[in-house]
Order: structure tokens, then sequence, then C-alpha cells
């Protein structure tokens, strides 16, 4: 199928007669701002009621980096507010003090936040750890993603719980997904690659949802930039480290050249999840000897990692 053309000879939308902002590949379609914006969101809101991510009575916390993924997030949800009964949002920002990156983008974060309407509270490591993410990393900086993960995951569910949240909501997109696939293979992880925290029954944890998790990088630039919100901010100065760079330029490749190719990792995450009839990999849940937070070991991971940081 060719792509539809107006008079002009400009690509129209498939759907009305507007100018085309968007081509989807995957599905070849092209569409106007108004339709793809409403594609869009009929397709988070559609993924979230097909995984019962909200039920009335939630409060959910929106992890909001400032970045374009939790943006997105932000704007959709509180677009999408007053349709469910009895919910709230409060956006949650965690300030990992990053010199070049954090005060720029807490400052788009708070602009944000009072555009959607929603809450908004920040919370630092320099409060919650004594030290900010740069002094904690001096001199292993190739460890930075792994140390901020564990940290910021631990700061995350602080200011959750402090804002009477019941559960949280994250802005990782359809890419960030299929990159965890891959890196979890990579590592011989199994138990983390099927591990599902929308599914936390346990009572120890926060539940964990993903709405943008079926929306393309691509897509989630477009709808910010087609609804007036995009944003050109600094990228965090150690994702250089990661293994994740190396995942993510490989599979956008791959992407470019047989699209679909990342619904079809995480489709295939999911196969392995009904294979294993969702019984858990992971050990038994027991409580950490120093703080007393739920994990699997004897010491959780952010008082092992204080240890090995020597604080
Ligand atoms: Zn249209
Ligand atoms: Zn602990």
């Amino acid at each position: 199928m060719g792509r539809k053309k107006g008079l002009s000879g400009i690509p129209v939308c498939s759907c009305c007669n507007e100018p085309a902002v968007v081509y989807h590949r995957h599905s070849r379609r092209s569409l106007c701002s108004t339709h793809f914006t409403s594609d869009v969101e009929e397709r988070v809101f559609l993924a979230m009621e097909k995984n019962q991510m909200v039920r009335a009575g939630d409060r959910i916390a929106v992890a909001l980096s400032g970045g374009k993924d939790s943006t997105a997030l932000l704007l959709l949800l509180s677009r999408h507010l007053p349709k469910w009964e009895d919910v709230s949002l409060v956006a949650i920002t965690v300030d990992e003090g990053i010199r070049g990156y954090r005060d720029e983008t807490i400052r788009a974060a708070e602009r944000v936040a009072s555009h959607a309407g929603v809450e908004h509270s920040i919370i630092s490591f320099r409060d919650l750890f004594s030290d900010n993410l740069d002094t904690l990393l001096e001199g292993r900086e190739e460890q930075a993603c792994t140390v901020c993960g564990i940290l910021r995951n631990k700061a995350l569910t602080q200011g959750a719980k402090n804002s009477g949240s019941t559960k949280i909501a994250t802005g990782h997109n359809l890419d960030d997904e299929a990159q965890s696939v891959l890196m979890n293979v990579l590592r011989g992880d199994l138990p983390r690659l099927v591990r599902n925290s929308a599914l936390e029954t346990s009572g120890c944890f926060l539940p964990r949802i993903k709405p943008l998790a079926e929306i393309s990088e691509k897509e989630v630039a477009s709808y910010l930039f087609v609804n007036g919100m995009f944003l050109d901010l600094p990228e965090c100065p150690y994702t250089r480290y990661a293994l994740r760079a190396d995942v993510r330029s490989m599979l956008s490749g791959l992407e470019q050249r047989n699209p679909g190719t990342m619904l079809r990792l995480v489709e295939s995450k999911k196969k392995i999840e009904k294979y294993l009839g969702g019984a858990p990999v992971s050990a038994p849940l027991r409580r950490c000897r120093q703080c007393s937070d739920p994990c699997s070991g004897d010491l959780c991971q952010v008082c092992m990692l204080r240890q090995s940081l020597g604080r």
C-alpha cells in the first residue's frame, strides 16, 4: 500500500485529509497531528485497561524525571484523569545530584507538573543517603547506572510512600522494554527477564505500572512535539558508561531495517512468562537485617551498596 497523497503531492492522513505529520512504518499509516495524538492515547489507555493498571481509589505516583518519557506520561495521565473514578496523581522527581544535568531537568519537571495541574514533590539523594550521586561515584564512574538505579529506586519508593501513593507509574517506552529484554538475555539473568513488578502481591513493594510500554521512543517524541511540549534537555552524563547505550544503538539499527523488531522482542518475553505459568523464579522474600526492607537475601541492595561504598 502506497502513502496517500493530497492534491499538492504532500502525504495526507490515512483517517482524514489533513497533512500527515507522522508515518508509522510498522502499520504503514500516515497520521495528522489530531489522529496521531488520539491514536497514541487510545493505545495507552487500552493497554492500561487490558492489564488492569488502575483501580478506583488508586493514588498514582508518576516518576517525573523531566525528560521526554515521563513528561509524555504525566501529560497523558492528567488528560485522562477525569475519566477515572476516585483516582489521583502526584508527580515525584528524584534529585540524584548530577552536575550539568539535574538542575535543568528539575526546572523542566516543575514546569510540566504545573502545566498538567499535578501536585509535585522532589526527593533528593543528599537527604536520603547524605551525599549526591557525583560524590558517591567518585572513582567508580563506570558503575554509575547500577549504583544510581538502586538508589533511585529506593528514593522513588520513599517519595511515593511519603505521598500516600498506592502505585508507581514510570515512563518506560517500547524501546526501553526491548532493550531490557535483550540486556537480561545478554547477562543471562533469567529471574530479572521474567519478573513482572505489576503483579506484586506480597504487599511489601508498591506495584509498578508502565503505561507507555507499547509506545516507541520516536512516537513519544512526536507526541510531545505535536502537543507543543517537545523538550531539548541535556542527557545524563553517565549514560556513556552503560551497556544499554550499545544495546540501544544495535536495536535501533535492527528496528530501522526490520520494523516491528522491538515489539516482537517484548512479546517473546511475555511468551516465556506464559510458559513458566507465572511462577516466580526468584528466591522467597525476606527482610534486610539492617533496614528491614523487603529483599531476597540477607541484606537489601541499598544496604549492600552502602557497605561497598563504605557509607
Ligand atoms: Zn487525520
Ligand atoms: Zn537494607
